[in-house]
């Protein structure tokens, strides 16, 4: 599955790939293929549009590392931005059928590959996850349908609901419901009537089934290969009946994988079963990575990058360190520090971690430093030109009022906040001295 976008964006990328230096044109260059790629695989033009405005925000700016060419770190963007986009909530495949009997109402068009999926599904339950399952179906308007829901389910060795003739799908899905509870089973599944197209009379009907049931599972199925449409159809089964999830049918067929990933962006419901197949067991869980991976064909390159951005930090974090230890610690660095320990909860467990900080970290304490004081200390550093955070030692008189002023506090805290960089800097110091940084290192892990 997938193929099809695969080898489109497979070709953008070798030729990116190829390429020393990758410039801001280039970028644009690419991603407009991509989104050629996108269209051509039946990815909806909004869809499209988003994807690529989100990849190139990533793109443009964003530190390529050494050990690979940009257009390697462009497929990763990419990569990421697909697997966010394709990722639901939860587990993949994960269901919510606790609290036994848990219903599953199965939804969808005619032909779709309802009556399969329910079939599929019930196997995986039964199989995978020890459940005892009771399958019915609601189609009375083809008797054809129930007869092959019922040889299916002799067939995978599950119940289904013994045909009563003349029933209407209301009472088949009461009779379901009482049948579970009493038959001791853990899931009933419900398998509605489909329809050519979508009709009022279908949805009400379907409406009607999901009142008396409060199904745990929505479950849309559409077929794959139908692109838009399968959109669209998840689009008005959500509005009118609301669906948890989408099984994604006939995905072995030569079918342009975009489905995927406009049914996630536009519905904003997960995609949570791939149909491979015929067969009872060609259903798959939707593995958002796996799909991604698929669409790229470029796996290797992904681990590649974050391996190298790894690289990355820790040559940043050595330089830093290298540059402390001689004292070198200046208000960008103190800046950094202030975000981090906003980020790791605050002041204390910050400088707990510090050896010999501890006093520094009582004496903030009482001062009532909590982190509105670091967003402010972060304001004064921000309303400082780059060459005074740079040099600190430069703020005279009239450069810290204008400081303090910019950021809507007092020369004072100024003063506080510079006094702050100077202790530290000079602990920085004593530390790279006593252990060749490798205190400091052990205190800013
Ligand atoms: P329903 O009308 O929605 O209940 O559709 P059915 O379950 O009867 O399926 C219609 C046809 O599609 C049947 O011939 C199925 O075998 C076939 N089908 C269902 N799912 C898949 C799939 O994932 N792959 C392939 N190739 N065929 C499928």
């Amino acid at each position: 599955m997938f193929e099809n976008l695969s080898e489109r964006l497979g070709g953008v990328f070798d030729r990116l790939t190829k390429q020393g230096a990758l410039s801001e044109d280039d970028v644009r260059t690419a991603l407009r293929e991509v989104r050629v790629a996108l269209l051509e695989a039946d990815v909806s033009l909004p869809v499209a549009r988003q994807f690529i405005k989100a990849v190139e925000k990533k793109a443009t700016g964003a530190a390529v590392t050494k050990s690979v060419t940009p257009g390697q770190q462009v497929v990763k963007i990419v990569h990421d931005e697909l697997i966010s986009v394709l990722a639901g909530e939860g587990e993949p495949g994960s269901l919510r059928i606790d609290s036994p009997p848990a219903p599953i109402l199965m939804v969808g068009l005619q032909g779709g590959g309802k009556t399969t999926t329910t079939a599929k599904l019930a196997k995986r339950l039964k199989e995978r996850d020890g459940k005892k399952v009771l399958m019915a179906s609601l189609d009375v308007n083809r008797p054809a349908a129930m007869e092959q829901l019922a040889i299916l389910g002799q067939q995978i060795g599950v119940d289904t609901l013994p045909i009563v003739k003349g029933e209407d799908p209301v009472a088949i899905a009461k009779r379901a419901k009482t049948q579970a509870g009493l038959g001791g089973y853990d899931v009933y599944m419900l398998d509605t009537a489909g329809r050519l197209s979508i009709d009022e009379e279908l949805m009400s009907q379907v409406e009607a089934v999901r009142d008396v049931t409060t199904p745990r599972e929505t479950l849309l199925v559409v077929d794959g290969l139908t692109g838009q449409d399968a959109v669209h159809t998840a689009e008005n089964f959500d509005t009118r009946i609301g669906i948890s999830g989408v099984v994604l049918t006939r995905m072995d067929g030569d079918g342009r994988g975009g489905a995927a990933l406009s049914m996630r962006a536009v519905t904003g419901k997960p995609i949570k079963f791939v149909g491979l197949g015929e067969k009872m067991d060609a259903l798959e869980t939707f593995e958002p990575d796996r799909v991604a991976g698929r669409i790229l064909g470029m796996g290797d390159i992904v681990a590649l990058v974050e391996k190298a951005q790894q690289t990355l930090e820790a040559e940043q974090a050595e330089r830093m360190m290298k540059r402390f230890s001689k004292g070198q610690f200046n208000m960008n660095d103190l800046k950094m520090q202030l975000e981090q320990m906003i980020k790791m909860g605050g002041m204390g467990a910050m400088m707990q971690m510090m050896p010999g900080a501890g006093k520094m970290a009582k004496q903030m304490d009482e001062a009532g430093m909590d982190d509105s004081i670091l967003r402010q200390q972060i304001a004064l550093i921000n309303s400082m030109t780059k060459r005074e955070r740079a040099n600190p030692q430069i703020l005279q008189a009239s450069r810290k009022k204008r400081i303090a002023k910019g950021a809507g506090m007092e020369v004072s805290d100024l003063n506080k906040l510079l006094k702050m960089q100077r202790q530290m800097s000079d602990m920085m110091k004593k530390m790279g001295k006593m252990g060749k940084g490798g205190m400091l290192k052990q205190a800013m892990k």
